[in-house]
């Protein structure tokens, strides 16, 4: 018997790194998943990999109407959702003194205020008893060069968990943040940068943490999993920290 069996489960970002990885998990414990993304032919290719079942939708945070669409879609096709991870976000930096206006809101556009309305706009379509998994980031917790705007984005959608976790009280619906530290995704190659330098990136990255390696898509699953299936019933508003110590030591 799964974890999550029979359960409707919609993650955001399911077309890549941790996203895909829940995605996975959660159908091997039962689960019925729609993923969505901004790349069609990776959507298409994810959704093979994660079973036949799965649905797969174009949804682009940045264009909040999509984002009714896409569950419209989820209802239509699977029924009410269960299980919200709230994973679509981008890690962009540049040193303070060039930060430009136009970096950035893409972050917070994408991280921060795509958080507050994809659960927003989701209310309608959960089911009560739902479980809202969002996914912050350990680099809220340290100070890291050229990164504040992400970490602050991060910092943010840490508090909404809080505070979504309050005003949600009534459905009993429970919602908590999952903050990878270093995770080995396509996420360092949308930096622009060679195999090499990515290869490199890792390598100081893994240096940098206190079991020295930097953590796997799979490692972060397991958490996801947790959050959200009813073996954390008595955990709401919380934020489950998952970085080899990064943060932490
Ligand atoms: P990834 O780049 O592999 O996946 C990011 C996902 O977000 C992709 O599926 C992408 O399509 C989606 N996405 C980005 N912008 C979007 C938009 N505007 N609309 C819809 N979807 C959008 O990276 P990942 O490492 O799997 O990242 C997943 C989450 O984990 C992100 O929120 C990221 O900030 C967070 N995170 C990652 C790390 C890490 O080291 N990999 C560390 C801390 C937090």
């Amino acid at each position: 018997m799964g974890k999550l069996n029979n359960k409707v489960a919609l993650i955001t970002g399911g077309n890549s790194g941790i996203g895909l990885a829940t995605a996975e998990l959660f159908v091997s414990e039962g689960a019925k998943v729609a993923i969505t993304g901004r790349d069609e032919n990776t959507l298409k290719d994810s959704a093979s990999k994660i079973g036949s079942d799965t649905l797969a939708i174009k949804a682009d945070v940045l264009n909040l109407s999509s984002l009714d669409h896409a569950y419209q879609q989820v209802e239509t096709k699977m029924g009410k959702i269960d299980v919200l991870v709230v994973n679509a976000g981008i890690f962009k930096g540049a040193p303070l003194g060039d930060f430009s206006e136009e970096l950035f809101d893409e972050i917070v556009d994408i991280n921060f205020k795509g958080t507050f309305f994809t659960v927003k706009k989701a209310l309608p379509y959960l089911n009560d008893g739902a479980s809202i998994v969002i996914t912050g980031s350990a680099a809220a917790e340290v100070g890291v060069e050229n990164a504040s705007v992400y970490s602050a984005s991060k910092a943010a959608v840490r508090a909404l968990a809080r505070n979504f976790s309050a005003d949600l009280l009534s459905r009993k619906i429970r919602v908590n943040v999952l903050s990878p530290g270093h995770v080995e995704t396509p996420i360092h190659e949308r930096l622009g940068l060679s195999p090499e330098q990515i290869k490199g990136l890792r390598e100081e990255l893994a240096s940098g943490v206190p079991v020295k390696r930097v953590g796997t898509a799979e490692e972060m699953a397991k958490g996801y999993l947790f959050l959200a299936s009813d073996d954390s019933s008595f955990v709401l508003g919380a934020e489950i920290v998952m970085d080899g110590g990064w943060s932490q030591l």
